[in-house]
């Protein structure tokens, strides 16, 4: 349950000072953010399924990366986080498949059929269909639903128990639901899209089959805010509801003995456009390392084979790049943010980074 708190919390934000104190008071800390997760997801429960709307008790645990791919790249049953990267110190640093990024808000009967297509190894003997698609789209804005109704009642339970200030709550708020809204505009278009049999709703900007097993499994959505030009593809910091933020999925899967790698967009979204022209104009090694880094860079939710995590570790560059965020507090007026996210998402920084999407580091 703790691990949640990884995904919600900014990893780079403590010092190693608090770290060290934080370790030294490691089990008083667990206990405390135990009760604070415990009571924010109890308060976020809902009593009907996400989508069936159906009146239930509990929920199914689904898996935001499907549990084949993560059984593709575990030892043992276990996998490599982030955190076992970073080292925050109150969480376990692996994780077994069964705990991996997973989320409850629907019910067992829907989760056994609504992502049954592209959940299913033997699909992707060709391009991934319509549907597919559409149901990594679906799954990708119920993990995100989800984490925003906890993160939700955690600002509330903060402001409640911890004196967390009364201003950075609304701030927080303030931002969460107009994320929450995309998220849920994004899960009904995909449940549109599915429902009516629609083809045309995404546009696989990307698809590559490789003949080897990475070691690296993901699966998410993703605001990329900087472009290989340094242009800004998503102004994070506009503050207007007008402003949307628009996600690109991007998916690593291991097969059994191949891998698909795929990038797909809402169709129509032109805001991606100049990146993923670059991207596809880019040699296969450049843009597995392209992927390496943005992954790193951007989500908390990557999951690894125990093979590599050595050498992960020890390239500073890659740890830094895992501790990158988005949460600016500035008392200086003129400061800009815009220009800090363009040096800090910098897409040239990924020459730093091992690039583990390549034949040397797979798994077979
Ligand atoms: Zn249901």
């Amino acid at each position: 349950m703790i691990d949640d708190m990884t995904q919600m919390l900014d990893l780079g934000m403590f010092s190693e000072f608090e770290k060290t104190i934080m370790q030294e008071n490691k089990i008083e800390f667990s206990k405390a953010i135990g009760k604070m997760l415990k009571a924010s997801r109890s308060a976020a429960k809902l009593t009907k399924c996400y989508y069936c709307d159906n009146e239930i008790t509990s929920f199914c645990n689904s898996h935001s990366v499907p549990a084949f791919c993560l059984k593709n790249i575990s030892v043992d049953g276990k996998l490599g986080t982030l955190n076992s990267l970073i080292e925050f110190p109150l969480v376990d640093n692996d994780k077994g498949v069964k705990q991996a990024g997973t989320f409850q808000l629907i019910c067992r009967d829907c989760d056994s059929k609504i992502f049954s297509d592209y959940e299913n190894p033997e699909n992707y003997d060709k391009v991934p269909t319509s549907k597919m698609i559409a149901q990594i789209a679906l799954k990708n804005n119920l993990k995100f639903i989800s984490k925003r109704l906890i993160e939700t009642e955690m600002y509330n339970y903060m402001s409640q128990n911890q004196n967390f200030p009364e201003h950075l709550k609304m701030a927080k708020q303030y931002v969460t639901d107009l994320d929450l809204k995309e998220y849920i505009d994004g899960f009904k278009k995909a449940k549109r899209a599915i429902e009516k049999g629609w083809d045309d709703q995404y546009y696989l900007c990307y698809y590559k089959k490789l003949d080897y097993v990475v070691p690296i499994a993901f699966q998410s959505c993703i605001s990329l805010t900087v472009g290989f030009d340094g242009e800004i593809i998503n102004d994070v910091y506009n503050p207007s509801p007008k402003y949307v933020i628009k996600p690109i999925h991007i998916c690593i899967l291991p097969l059994e003995n191949e891998s698909v790698i795929m990038m797909f967009v809402d169709n129509g979204d032109t805001r991606y456009r100049k990146f993923y022209k670059t991207f596809n104009s880019l040699e296969l090694e450049e843009q597995l390392l392209t992927l390496v880094y943005i992954m790193f860079a951007y989500s908390e939710e990557v999951y690894f084979s125990p093979n590599i995590h050595k050498k992960a570790k020890e390239s500073s560059a890659l740890i830094n790049t895992s501790q990158l965020g988005q949460d600016i507090v500035s008392l200086t007026p003129k400061f800009n943010p815009l220009e800090m996210l363009k040096k800090n998402f910098d897409l040239s920084q990924r020459k730093r980074i091992p690039n583990f999407l390549q034949q040397e580091y797979k798994i077979r």
